[in-house]
């Protein structure tokens, strides 16, 4: 039988019973094929509104036989239609969304759980995961695939690194428990491998003791210099928690170089002369204040009200997320800073992030970072004030033009980036450990079913179709 007929017939399989609900209809496509980059559209076959883990694994056995690729949707806060399946099946993973009990230093959730609702679980009880990214309305699910950088990553490392077991789907419909211990090359291919191997249903994840206060000071910096000799002496003492930069458009015209630092506390809050001692920043523009731990991880909420107001949340958002070496560092900003226009190239409420990350804690094996020991989170958060498309494409192919300046620096990428990578970008970007994803891609998703949003692998799926072969049905 020739291919042709076998997926004429395959194409007819009635869906599988489910504990949840597949939908075909058009509202529910028209909403799955769109993310926050609102640049890239791929309208699925159908949606998944998976009631267990079952369901996720009979869908991807049905989508398999029938030669569809399955993508998960945590949030759809991917900016390059990273979390969508042209013509094949996704699964909106918010319907998985079980909250264990806090158990000593761990709680078990369903993946698709958002991490203000872990924390919503975990403070009540005194604890917190250790890592947690600026925003808390993305999924589980969704930022251990690509790894999840927080404002405490020099302590701990990324989210990825934090978790403990996870129940994956493969891209052959098999459940399989993994964890450092057991299964663990599964373990090592889903954390931070971009969805390419399995779907997390469920994580196991770490937690420490909640902080009840931080001592905040926002530093302000003349220059990109100043502010780089801060992040490094910030960077090599434990005195701060967190430590992130912003470049942004200054209120009065040219650019406001400035150091976000945190230091949490419960009971005595910390000396402010000795944590400041020897900084370099403008002491009568300090900006200090004591808040609720909470309220920290909650600071961009006002930001995001803003944008919603205004509309800007709506709007494209081309945005690049890198990693740079110190080494490299000031002359690849410099560079970047000297053909920048920040009212067309940021918009007025955007930024380039600019942030020190000790790089000793992460541990993910497929998170890609320069090899020093301290790096800079680059990122161009770039906010237009116009929904035109035709601008966003100017601003995604400036973004691949950073990415090569990046790359050509000893740079990576941290993937949550708006711009087309080919296979031999991806296989670049992995470099060394790129026969880690490979031989775990040959095992558990040998026909690329699974998320083919990345394009990672030769011979991967399109429009919804394996190119490798049509299964039997
Ligand atoms: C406003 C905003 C703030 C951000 N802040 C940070 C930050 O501070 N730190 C940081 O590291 N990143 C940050 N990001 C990037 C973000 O972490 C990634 O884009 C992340 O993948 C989005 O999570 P999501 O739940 O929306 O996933 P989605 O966009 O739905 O999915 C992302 C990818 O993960 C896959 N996926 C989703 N769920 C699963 C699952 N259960 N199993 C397997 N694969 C899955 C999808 O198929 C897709 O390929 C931010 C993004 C936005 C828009």
């Amino acid at each position: 039988m020739d291919s042709h007929h076998r997926n004429t017939r395959t194409t007819d399989l009635p869906p599988p019973a489910l504990d949840g609900e597949l939908r075909f209809d058009q509202v529910a496509r028209a909403q799955a094929a769109d993310d926050f980059g609102h640049i890239v559209h791929t309208a699925p076959e159908a949606v998944l509104l998976p009631g267990s883990t079952d369901d996720v694994a009979e869908t991807i056995r049905w989508a398999a036989k029938r030669s569809r690729t399955f993508a998960a949707q945590g949030q759809r806060h991917s900016v390059w239609g990273r979390s969508g399946a042209r013509n094949g099946i996704v699964a909106d993973m918010s319907t998985l969304h079980s909250v264990g009990r806090v158990q000593g230093d761990r709680i078990v959730v369903g993946a698709g759980v958002t991490w203000r609702e872990v924390l919503a679980a975990t403070l009540p009880r005194g604890k917190a995961p250790p890592v947690l990214t600026d925003y808390l309305e993305l999924s589980v699910g969704g930022t251990l695939v690509v790894g999840g950088v927080g404002g405490t990553t020099s302590r701990y490392g990324v989210q990825s690194d934090n978790v403990i077991a996870m129940d994956v789907v493969t891209g052959t419909g098999e459940g399989i428990t993994c964890s450092a211990q057991s299964n663990s090359d599964l373990f090592d291919a889903v954390r931070a491998g971009l969805g390419q191997v399995g779907v997390i249903t469920e994580a196991t994840l770490e937690l420490v003791a909640a902080p009840e206060q931080v001592r905040r000071f926002v530093l302000f910096y003349p220059d990109l210099a100043g502010m780089l000799t801060d992040a490094r002496l910030l960077s090599a003492d434990a005195g701060f928690d967190a430590v992130q930069g912003a470049i942004l458009a200054a209120p009065t015209g040219g650019l406001s170089f400035q150091l976000d630092v945190a230091t949490f506390f419960t009971g005595n809050p910390p000396d402010d002369e000795l944590l400041l001692a020897g900084l370099s920043d403008d002491p009568a523009r300090r900006n200090p204040s004591t808040i609720a731990y909470v309220d920290y991880l909650e600071r961009l909420a006002g930001l995001e009200a803003a944008l919603r107001a205004n509309g800007q949340w709506f709007h494209p958002h081309p945005w690049i997320t890198t990693f740079i070496g110190d080494s490299h560092v000031e002359s690849v900003v410099d560079d970047e800073l000297g053909s920048l226009d920040p009212a067309m190239d940021l918009g007025r409420f955007g930024q380039i992030v600019l942030s020190p990350i000790r790089t000793g804690a992460i541990t993910s094996p497929l998170l890609r970072t320069p090899s020093e020991g301290l790096c800079f989170a680059f990122n161009f958060v770039r906010v237009p004030t116009t929904a035109d498309l035709d601008d966003a494409h100017r601003l995604v192919e400036s973004n691949r033009a950073v990415y090569e300046r990046v790359r050509s620096a000893g740079g990576t990428l941290y993937p949550v980036s708006a711009f087309p990578m080919s296979n031999e970008d991806w296989r670049r970007h992995f470099g060394s450990a790129f026969h880690r994803l490979d031989e775990a891609e040959k095992k558990f998703d040998p026909d690329h079913v699974l998320t083919p949003g990345y394009d990672v692998f030769e011979g991967g799926p399109h429009d919804g179709v394996s190119r490798r072969r049509a299964a039997p049905g």
